[in-house]
């Protein structure tokens, strides 16, 4: 079977062992990985520690690496795009916009330039802002969107001079070990590692005394552990964690244009994107016509392995995502909840597969409207009164994203502010991440923002520095 490197210290790491990565339409081998070993991980974070200095000396240099391999990224799109779809199951033409969409943000930051900040210029002395690398860096991503999400923290911390170890989820190794592999013809060596595994490789990235802070993607657990973790080596931290987004919308939204978008929102990457449209409220004069309305689109959804021409939706990516949206589906039927469309599993393939599934006659106690589903499962639940559904939307312990609808964008415009989320939308939700826009969480979604300036300050140390009048340029 085929077999994907580590890269350490710009060359492929000495293997250990190794463990097979599965197509989850299928179930079959697609390729192995190693299980980074504990003397694998320190020598990663000792290469990264090494090409330090004159990395964080070079920003010509980085901003023309980053350019490097975004055409790297560019000229290997068809076969980097097949291993992403065959890995993950997302289709193929969205597998390609995700690598296109990881190059556009190389590019970004191979353009941005800095202009310095003054804090205070008086008669008798100028105060500037300097910004510094932090250090040795930590990137920890998950299995939903691996090269988007690796991308968001990869280029903005290595545009600050920073130096990075990477850390890909165990069932989504193989396009970042691709790209990691790619990447090493335009990086100085050591400037991008990679370690591979479970929570343990991760565990271990997060206690290393010689990493200095932890950009982290995933889930909420994992985000309290890594805190806790952190603490003993007070590592910087940003975690951006799970969701649970509302969308809600009133009684004189358009129906035509806002039911297929909501459809999109919520059942894009089969469900498995932080910021998807997680619980649907809407007024109940529109509640029957909407539920019609995204019954017949579920009903024609395309199912299938994420290769076969025209399927819109692959499967879960791994079993225990399955288990687990099915369990909520389970507990919404126990609860008097009704699936209308789908939830079921089609019998043409082996994999983690389960059609969009629209829940009706749900109560807000249930778990598949309290938990973060991260799955194919969408519960629509009516309200009366907008003040009693921004409170129902933020009865939740999750504060990622959220939306109303309207044709009164005014009107929508006051109510979704009311909402404890960051990142809000009229009439849209949880558009494309882009680079010169933050993104973040509040409550259980976690804290810091990536993109925009804001999430670039992530990967700095921000100096003060007093000197007497004429002592700076
Ligand atoms: P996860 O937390 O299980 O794993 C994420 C990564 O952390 C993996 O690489 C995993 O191996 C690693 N890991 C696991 N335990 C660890 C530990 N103790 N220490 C360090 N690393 C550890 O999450 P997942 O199931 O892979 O991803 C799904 C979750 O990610 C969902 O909750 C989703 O909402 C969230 N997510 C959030 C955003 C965001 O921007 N807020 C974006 C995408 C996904």
């Amino acid at each position: 079977m085929d077999r994907q490197f580590n890269i350490s210290g710009g060359h492929r790491a000495a293997g250990g062992d190794w463990y097979a990565v599965e197509n989850p339409a299928f179930l079959t081998p697609i390729a192995e990985a190693p299980l980074t070993a504990p003397q694998a991980l320190d020598d990663a974070v000792a290469s990264a520690s090494a090409a330090l200095g004159s990395w964080a000396k070079d920003p010509m240099g980085r901003r023309n690496a980053l350019k490097g391999c975004a055409a790297l990224l560019a000229s290997n799109l068809e076969d980097l795009a097949v291993l992403l779809s065959r890995e993950q199951g997302k289709p193929l033409p969205a597998a390609k916009r995700e690598i296109l969409s990881a190059k556009s943000y190389l590019e970004y930051f191979a353009d941005k330039t800095v202009h310095q900040e003054v804090i205070l210029r008086d008669t008798n002395r100028t105060v500037v802002a300097l910004s510094s690398p932090v250090g040795v860096v930590g990137l920890i991503v998950p299995w939903n969107f691996p090269l988007v999400l690796l991308m968001m923290k990869l280029a903005p911390a290595l545009w600050a001079g920073n130096t990075v170890v990477v850390k890909p989820a165990p069932t989504t190794p193989l396009t970042t070990l691709a790209v990691a592999s790619l990447f090493a013809a335009c990086l100085p060596p050591g400037v991008l590692n990679t370690v591979t595994g479970g929570a343990d490789v991760g565990a271990s990235l997060v206690s290393h005394e010689g990493v200095a802070k932890i950009s982290f993607t995933g889930s909420t657990p994992t985000g309290k552990k890594i805190m806790e973790s952190a603490a003993q080596t007070l590592k910087r931290l940003t975690l951006e964690l799970g969701g649970n987004d509302a969308a809600v919308v009133l009684q004189d939204a358009d129906l035509e244009t806002s039911a297929p978008l909501l459809f999109e929102r919520a059942f894009m990457n089969a469900g498995q994107v932080c910021c998807a449209v997680k619980r649907l409220f809407v007024h109940r004069s529109l509640y029957e016509p909407l539920v019609e309305k995204m019954v017949a689109i579920a009903k024609h959804w395309r199912v299938g392995p994420g290769l076969n021409e025209g399927v819109q939706m692959g499967p879960l990516n791994n079993r225990q995502q399955f288990e687990h949206v099915k369990g909520l589906l389970d507990d919404a039927v126990a609860g008097g909840g009704r699936i209308v469309a789908g939830g079921d599993t089609p019998p043409d393939w082996p994999g983690h597969f389960i059609r969009p599934a629209i829940v009706v006659d749900i109560t807000d106690s249930r778990r598949l409207v309290r938990e973060e589903q991260f799955g194919p499962a969408l519960p629509i639940l009516p309200f009366d009164d907008e003040d009693e559904a921004i409170a129902r939307a933020n009865a939740s312990e999750f504060g990622l994203g959220g939306s109303v609808w309207s044709r009164d964008i005014e009107r929508a415009t006051a109510l979704v502010s009311r909402l404890e989320a960051v990142n809000l939308f009229v009439n849209q939700h949880a558009t494309p991440p882009e680079p010169a826009i933050p993104f973040g969480g509040m409550k259980s979604s976690g804290f810091g923002y990536e993109f925009g300036d804001w999430g670039l300050d992530e990967f700095v140390v921000r100096k003060v520095l007093h000197s007497p009048v004429g002592g700076m340029a």
